[in-house]
């Protein structure tokens, strides 16, 4: 799949390399657990609660500021090996340098280190940032992150597109979060919400009437949560991750996706993402091939789904979604 795509769910520090992870923790001198020690083993055993242990070994080895410039750099590298040219990392602001530097200050440094990133290579790939909550960490940190986020986007920043509700499904819940997602639509910036990550259709449903702009995942879902959003607006676009949602689901392949066949055949609104292309061991283009592979969609078919994905990007200047379009029409045509 090599042509033009567009990447809309990517968790910047669950992008991290394992080679990097490794060498990071190694400098830290903390024991690399066994899992990432043999590659097979990663790719066949993480589920979400092996995934929600991993991210504290990351966030333990990403914990200076030129581990983090390290990161960004890396996974835009990475995304543009791939083709991405339009790409929407999510990261949560914490604190670096054993808390010298604040959470401004992380989102300052995955700003300017992205910017530089790209004067430096004169690439086409577009990189935007979307500012997650982690919903375990409770109400109060979320509002530090969305005051973050607000001011960035009242002052303009051009590469900061929207906002994010994320991190463990099973701690905390929607509703306490609500009202500052309402803030921040208010503000005028785009929200997304993971949703439906494990077995809660009371939350689903309350996350479906918020009607952020896009869903994360979507996978325990029932036909009311579907009949409630077709009665109180439509359909709302959908953020996939293949790999992610294999794993985490605990299934035995893809087939087995809950809703992927029927979004796809259906022609709903979708994207196909790679969610934490270090910890799943991916990238889109694999994503893309395995969605291809399972449903036996041929070569125009996925190109209509990366064609389909730009009109749900939250980049907000005209000219830019047109760029985007254009690139990904060209390489569709060359097909
Ligand atoms: P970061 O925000 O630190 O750049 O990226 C890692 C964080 O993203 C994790 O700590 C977690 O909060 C969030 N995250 C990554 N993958 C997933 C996922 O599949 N589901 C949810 N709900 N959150 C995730």
């Amino acid at each position: 799949m090599d042509i033009p795509k567009v990447e809309l769910h990517s968790h910047l520090n669950g992008s991290i390399r394992n080679s990097t992870l490794k060498d990071l923790l190694t400098n830290l001198s903390v024991p690399i657990p066994r899992t990432l020690q043999n590659p097979e083993l990663e790719e066949s055993t993480r589920t979400l609660s092996e995934c929600f242990e991993i991210f504290p070994l990351i966030h333990l080895a990403v914990s200076t500021s030129s581990a983090l410039r390290r990161v960004v750099r890396e996974t835009l590298s990475d995304f543009e090996s791939d083709n991405v040219i339009y790409l929407e990392l999510r990261t949560t602001p914490r604190t670096l340098d054993s808390g010298s530097v604040g959470k401004r200050e992380y989102v300052d440094l995955v700003l300017s280190e992205m910017k530089k990133w790209v004067e430096d290579k004169g690439t086409r790939l577009i990189p935007r940032l979307i500012i997650s909550i982690d919903r375990s960490r409770g109400v109060e940190e979320a509002r530090e992150n969305m005051d973050i986020a607000k001011e960035l986007f009242k002052m303009g920043h051009d590469y900061v597109v929207g906002v994010d509700l994320g991190g463990n499904p099973t701690k905390g819940t929607f509703k306490e979060f609500k009202g500052l997602l309402e803030e921040v639509r208010t503000a005028g910036m785009k929200v997304t919400v993971h949703a439906g990550e494990v077995d809660n259709l009371e939350e689903v449903n309350d996350i479906v009437a918020f009607r952020p702009d896009r869903l994360g995942h979507f996978l325990c879902v029932d036909d009311g949560v579907w009949e409630k959003m077709e009665r109180e607006g439509g359909d709302i676009p959908i953020e996939v991750c293949p790999t992610s949602n294999v794993m985490t689901l605990g299934l035995e392949g893809l087939g087995q996706h809950p809703i992927l066949e029927r979004l796809v055949k259906e022609g709903y609104p979708v994207s196909i993402n790679t969610d934490d292309a270090g910890v799943f061991n991916t990238k889109q283009s694999l994503e893309l091939y395995r969605v291809a592979e399972t449903l036996g969609l041929n070569e125009y078919t996925v190109s209509g789904l990366v064609w389909g994905a730009v009109d749900l990007v939250f980049e907000g200047n005209r000219r830019t979604r047109a760029r985007v379009a254009r690139d990904v029409m060209k390489g569709i045509k060359g097909i």
